[in-house]
């Protein structure tokens, strides 16, 4: 049977997805948007304080259903699947997920997933004490002690969610200096129950079922501690989604696709928006932005093609 050929296949439910999405139909172009269920990395923010237009903050997961809900008024089409790689057929594009999709353009917006720590124990106790996401897992941890990997915004920022759970928060961080914005390591500083451990890295992850504690260094004295542990939260960066298109666009030695300012990829009718793509501000905002040049661009793309 033939397959029905679409103008606009967007892939990726997040931010960046769903700003092309609303975009692109809003241009009349007759969207399908292929994701899995959730919304990317955002959705799983306990609490965004920085997106315009909520005062008093918004949790991620509301705001990204509430983006669904205005794309899917303008028209968005949904498949809720993997997509697993795009390839060229002819003109065309040919999305692989559960079903195959013919699109003549695409927009990826496939996002960034948790960068991995690498460090002994981490694999065996993932699950068991390790995560990755402290809003799906840090109830788990009420009144119990955990510690926080990273200096990023990530990690300042779910350092202070779990301390409202957790009895104490260890936060580590290689260096003295966090990289993450000003005002969060403020909070952290007057936060009672988070003590700091920095210029430190954590050479082990410990535990038979489950985490029971992680050996510490010290960077610039050379000291170690086994620090006990329920818990570790890892936000050690993001690494970009960019599997499913790394044979047709060009990437950056991160793995994230180069773009240029009209999120343009190096292959013509491949568009790329949000935090897939290389850029030196991830945030839901810039997404959103890159969302609606991409759809712009594809627009473009779509009626000198036609
Ligand atoms: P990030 O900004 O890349 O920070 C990663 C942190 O992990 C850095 O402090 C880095 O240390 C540390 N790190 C990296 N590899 C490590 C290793 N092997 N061992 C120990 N530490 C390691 O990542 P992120 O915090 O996930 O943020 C990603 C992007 O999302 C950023 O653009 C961020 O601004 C954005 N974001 C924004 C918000 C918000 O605006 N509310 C919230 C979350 C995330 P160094 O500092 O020494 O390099």
């Amino acid at each position: 049977m033939e397959k029905k050929i679409l103008p606009l296949i967007v892939i990726g439910g997040g931010p960046a997805g769903l700003s092309a999405s609303i975009y692109a139909c809003r241009f009349g172009i007759q969207t399908l948007l292929i994701a899995p269920l959730g919304g990317g990395l955002a959705s799983s923010a306990d609490y965004v304080e920085n997106y315009p237009g909520f005062p008093q903050g918004v949790s991620g997961m509301e705001l990204v259903n509430l983006m669904k809900e205005q794309a899917l008024k303008f028209g968005l089409e949904m498949a809720y699947a993997q997509a697993q790689k795009v390839e060229k057929e002819g003109n065309l594009f040919r999305t692989l997920a559960e079903e195959t999709y013919l699109s003549r353009a695409v927009i990826v917006a496939t996002g960034a997933e948790p960068s991995k720590l690498g460090v002994p124990g981490e694999d065996k106790l993932r699950g068991r004490g390790i995560s990755y996401c402290a809003t799906c897992d840090g109830p788990f941890f009420k009144d119990k002690t955990v510690i926080v990997v990273g200096g990023g915004d990530s990690a300042l920022q779910e350092a202070l969610y779990l301390a409202q759970l957790a009895r104490q928060v260890f936060l580590v961080h290689r260096r003295d200096q966090f990289r993450g914005a000003a005002y969060l390591v403020r909070r952290i500083e007057a936060q009672s129950n988070i003590s700091l451990r920095l210029n430190t890295v954590i050479n082990e992850i410990v535990g038979e079922e489950r985490v029971q504690g992680a050996y510490l260094k010290n960077r610039i004295t050379g000291k170690e501690e086994f620090l006990p542990a329920e818990g570790i939260f890892i936000y050690v960066g993001l690494k970009p989604n960019s599997e499913i298109v790394k044979e047709l666009v060009k990437l950056d030695e991160s793995g994230a696709v180069i773009t240029d300012e009209k999120m343009k990829t190096s292959h013509e009718g491949i568009f790329a928006c949000g935090d897939v793509r290389a850029s030196p501000l991830r945030q839901i905002i810039t997404a959103c932005a890159d969302g609606a040049i991409a759809a712009l661009s594809a627009y473009h793309y779509l009626n000198q093609e036609k």
